[in-house]
């Protein structure tokens, strides 16, 4: 069941939004689904449609049986394109799924008590969302007189293919202050680190660990875990799949 219920969130509602340099892209991984070989690639969907080549999103039966506050999206696992949460909206258009938002709430008025200004600049992204997002790069470099091959490479350098952003879980949140030139993002971010685990989100995408997520440093991406596993991996320096190994047996 779906519903957009306005709620009490007081973020602001005028955003500066964060330019696509921000947006998640791989690093690149080995084999599989990031071959950019016509034929391995193209073979699972064709490319007439939006001019991108996208590889079918599939669970693992692995993934599939994760409590749903653990729930996996990584360059390996890919959630498929009818992945529906039930989607809160905050104050600002944004949404999240509904099960954060108590924990979200509280972690924001809790920074707001220390002095910060926090705002939540990217939440929720569809299937659809994040393919647009990558076609029109795609497009754009197109444009600009780059092969297919090349423009399919630098758009996956700023935007994730369709499935492989956790950002379509409605779990992860990029943290942004409201106001940069009253409250600086480092001083949200650092806050936020600082105590995420206590509201039950994790750091997602620390530098130390980008070699096993897949995606470089991210000082604004949190993503909700629960306070016990939240609590567990930011004192023991674990990311999310290191913590998925070591409870649930899932390789990364
Ligand atoms: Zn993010």
């Amino acid at each position: 069941m779906h519903f957009h219920r306005r709620i009490a969130l007081a973020l602001v509602t005028a955003l500066a939004l964060v330019p696509a340099a921000q947006a998640e892209g791989f690093q690149g991984a080995s084999g599989g689904v990031y071959s950019f070989s016509d034929s391995s690639v193209a073979a699972q969907q064709p490319a007439a449609q939006s001019g991108v080549e996208i590889p079918t999103a599939t669970l693992s039966p692995q993934v599939a049986a994760l409590p749903w506050n653990l729930m996996l999206v990584n360059r390996n696992n890919p959630v498929p394109g009818d992945w529906s949460p039930e989607l809160v909206m905050l104050d600002n258009g944004r949404q999240v799924d509904s099960r954060i938002l108590p924990d979200l709430q509280r972690m924001f008025d809790d920074c707001r008590k220390a002095g910060l200004n926090p705002t939540v600049y990217t939440a929720y992204r569809s299937y659809e969302d994040q393919k647009d997002m990558l076609v029109s790069k795609y497009r754009q470099y197109k444009n600009q007189g780059m092969s297919r091959t090349n423009a399919q490479i630098a758009a996956l350098k700023v935007a994730n293919y369709p499935g492989y952003s956790e950002h379509q879980l409605g779990l992860a949140v990029d943290i942004d202050s409201a106001d940069p030139t009253t409250c600086s993002n480092a001083s949200v971010w650092d806050w936020v680190k600082h105590h995420c685990h206590e509201y039950g989100f994790i750091w997602r995408y620390p530098k130390q660990k980008s070699d096993i997520t897949g995606i470089d440093n991210e000082d604004w991406h949190f993503r909700y875990v629960g306070v016990e596993a939240a609590t567990y991996m930011m004192t023991n320096y674990l990311c999310l799949e290191e913590y998925l190994q070591q409870f649930y047996g899932i390789p990364y």
